[in-house]
């Protein structure tokens, strides 16, 4: 079955931002970006979502928040629930980041739960997953990149094809170094195949994306890739100029 989707980039800002930064940035991106055929998301901090919001509103940017609760309400300090960031029109949440992983000690379960706390609430989740240098080393990435995605599929079979994943190598983040295409391309593939055993035919129309160290050089090639349908963006999302570019090569 062939599905045409368009591709999605979706800047990650992680924590950096202030309100005369966002307006600049954001205006600047707004102005170059023309007829984009791609879809184009910012996930922001929490913070930001109001401002940020306001300023995308109406445009082609859809507003993305950088994680989201895996319970409705009550005594969790310091989260934010699905149901608020709807409040505020996200329309994507990254979960289960390898920053989020790794930091917050976030298991595959927690990721799930956050998954679906994000689709009963119409937000599409943006599911990472990705092997650490050291599993890579011991040839365990289609185990890792397996495991964590079967948690997602286990829990949310049933609206699956809601979901986008991102396939996020944690040594190509924020490192410069970045996955080669023919290396990522192997890891969407069997990505892609895994989601089409859980869904069949429905599982055609996910996007997987590709993240780690992504920039204005290697986006055309590695957007080229028959399984890589779009960009989670951390560092070069922040620069104008490079986010614009790695849109033009998704376009
Ligand atoms: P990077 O971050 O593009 O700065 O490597 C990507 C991400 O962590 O989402």
């Amino acid at each position: 079955m062939t599905v045409h989707k368009s591709k999605l980039i979706a800047g990650n800002w992680k924590m950096n931002a202030s309100l005369a930064s966002n307006e600049t940035l954001l205006k600047a991106v707004l102005e170059g970006l023309g007829a984009s055929v791609c879809d184009v998301a910012v996930c922001v901090p929490g913070p930001y979502l109001a401002q940020v919001g306001g300023i995308v509103s109406g445009s082609a940017i859809a507003l993305g928040a950088q994680d989201v609760s895996a319970h409705p309400s009550g005594a969790y300090t310091g989260e934010q629930s699905a149901a608020m960031l709807q409040e505020f029109g996200v329309r994507y949440a990254i979960v289960g980041h390898s920053e989020r992983r790794q930091y917050h000690g976030e298991r595959d379960e927690v990721v799930s739960a956050k998954t679906a706390m994000a689709l009963r609430h119409g937000i599409t989740p943006i599911v990472c997953v990705g092997e650490t240098l050291a599993e890579r080393e011991a040839g365990q990435t289609e185990e890792v990149v397996k495991r964590q995605l079967a948690a997602v599929i286990h829990d949310n079979g049933h609206c699956i094809s809601e979901i986008v994943v991102a396939y996020e190598p944690v040594w190509a983040i924020g490192t410069g170094k970045t996955a080669t295409p023919e290396q990522a391309q192997a890891v969407h593939h069997l990505l892609r195949a895994q989601l089409h055993h859980a869904a069949g035919d429905h599982a055609a129309g996910i996007r997987i994306l590709y993240g780690g160290s992504m920039n204005a050089a290697n986006a055309p090639q590695l957007l080229a890739q028959p399984d890589i349908d779009g960009g989670l963006i951390g560092g070069a999302s922040l620069k104008s100029a490079d986010f614009l570019q790695i849109i033009a090569a998704a376009n």
